[in-house]
């Protein structure tokens, strides 16, 4: 029974995961509540803040079990436009997550807490006239508040770039405005003020009038270019559009992408420093992209998953670079695709969403064989460099040298001896990647996770690559006591040892996790790749990402032989994508470039397609098998994952979730152990949700999904729905 009370309840979400809202009270005062606001409420013994997600007139609860809300800390202004809300009420739907945790995940992390506030409009500085006559004079005693009279003359406008000049500039501001030398008013959105770029391409001038015509409404766009064809070239011309008419664009970049390189490249081009945000920045910098963002004085930000939920009341055009990068799915927590949210976003807004790739994700490559989105393809180099040349070799015949064949050494060799430069990839950072004995077959397992540890030769540690375990390297076999302790298989750093004693005049240089640690690291090393001078490159997949090195002209791909044979769908798709996107580093100046492939299956089929007539014609491939075996795209999924310290309780609790779902087109499936069964400690199952078309499987996720938490196993194991998983 509902009943109506004297004043508004306000619907709060909460970051707790908890799939439901908390009623309260609006306080008698001059704010008037909207959805969108903060509030901060008691929950339980707790302080909190919360977001109003509506405002009604009865609550399920009676009156006096209602608290009212402390206070409102931002008086009359909101966090979250409509639009926002719109589209995070659509996620927590469609991801069947924590309503909470969705709203909270979309707000910088300083205003979820108590005591963070929006940040005052940001202000601009000039000098008046008296504050010019003034500088006419000699200092005299006021040393630093001429210093800073002379620093806004010659240009300095805003606080960051006053803070340059002193730490202490905010006083010395201050008292040069009591004098009313200097006069500050709101700060204006930097002006576009675009270089010339290079003339178009036939390719590239029919994208970009195809995705332009569709400005001012929700369009989809593949970008279809190979590395190197000039897709960011695409995207600035975009930009430079939609900033002219006054818009705000936003570009998602996976995140390891966002470089200073990439960065430059856009200022330069656009005349102005776009806002950047990523969760690598600091909470004060995030609110202020934040904050930029949702005053429009940002014009374009650039950023990484995150950046998708940012309040951009004039955003005109969203694109996804490298749309197919496994970082645009959050793996944990509120479980979302950036990419399809993006589309979702745009299609809210009313304006067209560009997914760019030289390997579209076959959830992308089908939109755009179906008519969905547009496709538009760029097949040729833009600096006129060819396609890199394949050559396979078939590791049957070859004799090895910790993992690379004597043929494949013996062209690194002459690539160096050209004076150029050679790229060894491997997607496996360590020295080995096992570490057993040859006497009694003892190796070096995690105890916590069904892995091997990886030996890390030079810090003389064993290391668990999934839960971070680490021990020392015994001297002896644990085991039996033999001294008998060998590497099998191999990693990064063995192959930088190898190499190195393979060409000890070279530069090498070691591109993975363990060498590429802080940031700007990857940036100094990549200078050095371009300043030209011959050298190897040896890294994973670090390397396969963004970067153009044009003095590469041979790749050498070790062993990716895991992925043809693997249990996981999806595996063949993201070899794809990677040797593609390895191999378009080399030879994209006027050298041209060779691949080498080595593998036990030369003879693979789909691998066959890939090297003889490219990525499309292997998608397509890839796509038919998938159909024919009714796997995504061509069916639509959700797991329902669970863990606990034992086995036992997972099954039973996922037993018991089998039993009660409910009945319709969507079938369940389990349950199965995760591919990993054991990881940090934790046994991991799951339940597959599997339907021919979303509708059914939505409406009976609905269902299912609230019943959940009230099965009897429910509360000894750990539970999440993942809605289009990525892995299992
Ligand atoms: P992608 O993003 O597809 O990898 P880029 O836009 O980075 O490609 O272009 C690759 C290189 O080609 C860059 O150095 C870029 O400046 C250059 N480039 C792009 N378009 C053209 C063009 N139309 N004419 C000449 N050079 C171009
Ligand atoms: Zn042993
Ligand atoms: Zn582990």
């Amino acid at each position: 029974m509902q009943i109506s009370f004297p004043q508004p309840v306000l619907r709060v979400a909460l970051p707790v995961p908890l799939r439901q809202f908390f009623d309260y009270l609006a306080i008698d005062n001059d704010i008037n509540p909207q959805p969108g606001m903060r509030v901060q409420v008691d929950f339980g013994r707790r302080k909190m803040i919360g977001v109003i997600v509506d405002v009604v007139d009865k609550s399920d609860l009676p009156l006096e079990k209602l608290s009212s809300v402390i206070a409102y800390p931002d008086e009359g202004q909101t966090v979250l436009s409509e639009e926002t809300l719109e589209l995070l009420k659509w996620c927590w739907r469609y991801y069947k997550h924590a309503p909470g945790e969705v709203v909270f995940n979309a707000l910088p992390p300083l205003l979820r807490k108590i005591g963070g506030s929006i940040p005052p409009p940001p202000m601009q500085y000039s000098l008046t006239v008296t504050g010019k006559e003034r500088l006419n004079e000699p200092p005299g005693r006021i040393k630093a508040q001429f210093r800073l009279l002379e620093e806004i003359r010659s240009g300095a406008v805003t606080g960051s770039q006053l803070r340059l000049v002193s730490s202490s500039w905010r006083k010395t501001l201050a008292r040069l405005m009591e004098q009313q030398w200097v006069a500050s008013e709101a700060r204006k959105a930097a002006r576009l003020d675009p270089t010339k770029g290079p003339q178009l391409l036939d390719e590239q001038q029919l994208a970009l009038e195809g995705i332009s015509k569709t400005l001012g409404k929700f369009h989809s766009h593949l970008l279809d270019g190979v590395t190197g064809s000039g897709k960011t070239e695409v995207y600035l011309r975009l930009l430079e559009r939609v900033l002219k008419q006054g818009g705000q664009a936003l570009l998602l970049v996976p995140e390891i992408g966002l470089t200073p390189q990439l960065l430059s490249r856009f200022k330069k081009r656009l005349g102005f420093e776009p806002v950047v945000t990523h969760s690598g920045l600091s909470e004060g910098l995030r609110l202020k992209a934040w904050a930029m963002a949702k005053s429009g004085l940002a014009r374009l930000v650039i950023g990484t998953r995150s950046a998708l939920f940012l309040p951009m009341p004039d955003l005109q055009m969203i694109i996804l670079d490298e749309e197919h990068d496994a970082s645009f799915k959050q793996q944990d927590g509120f479980r979302y695709s950036s990419r399809d949210v993006a589309v979702k976003r745009a299609a809210g807004l009313g304006v067209p969403v560009v997914l760019g790739t030289a390997t579209p994700s076959l959830e992308t490559f089908n939109n755009a064989a179906n008519g969905r989105y547009s496709w538009h393809r760029l097949r040729q180099r833009a600096t006129g460099a060819a396609e890199p040349r394949w050559r396979v070799l078939d590791l049957i015949q070859q004799t090895m040298t910790a993992g690379i064949s004597s043929t494949a050494m013996k062209s690194i060799g002459e690539t160096l001896a050209k004076g150029e430069q050679a790229l060894i990839f491997l997607n496996r950072r360590g020295y080995a990647p096992v570490i057993l004995c040859h006497e009694c077959g003892w190796y070096a397992a995690c105890q916590r996770c069904d892995a091997h540890m990886t030996w890390h030769k030079a810090t003389r540690k064993l290391l668990c690559h999934h839960c971070d375990s680490g021990a020392r390297v015994p001297e002896m076999c644990p085991d039996c006591g033999a001294d008998a302790l060998q590497a099998a298989g191999e990693g990064t750093e063995q192959l930088e040892q190898i190499l190195g004693t393979a060409f000890p005049e070279t530069p090498l240089l070691r591109f993975d996790r363990d060498t590429v640690r802080k940031k700007g690291e990857f940036d100094r090393l990549s200078e050095q790749v371009k300043a030209g001078e011959s050298c190897l490159l040896v890294g994973t997949q670090m390397l396969a990402k963004g970067h153009h090195f044009p003095q590469v002209t041979l790749v050498v791909i070790v062993n990716l032989d895991q992925a043809l044979y693997s249990a996981d769908f999806r595996a063949l798709e993201r070899m794809g994508q990677l040797m593609v996107q390895v191999a378009g580093r080399a030879g994209r100046d006027q050298l041209p470039g060779v691949v080498i492939l080595q593998t036990h299956y030369p003879q693979h089929e789909v691998l066959h397609t890939l090297l003889s007539s490219g990525y499309e014609a292997f998608a397509s491939e890839v796509s038919v098998e998938r159909q024919l075996t009714c796997l995504p795209p061509f069916s639509y999924q959700a797991l329902l994952r669970s863990d606990a310290h034992e086995k036992e309780e997972v099954r039973a609790f996922l037993n018991q979730a089998k039993q009660c779902f409910p009945a319709g087109d969507a079938m369940v499936y389990g349950p199965f152990p995760a591919m990993m069964e054991r990881r940090s400690g934790r046994t991991r199952w799951y339940l597959l949700v599997q339907a021919g078309s979303r509708a059914p499987l939505h409406r009976q996720l609905d269902e299912w999904v609230p019943q959940l938490k009230s099965l009897p196993a429910a509360r000894k194991v750990r539970w999440a729905v993942d809605v289009d998983p990525q892995d299992y």
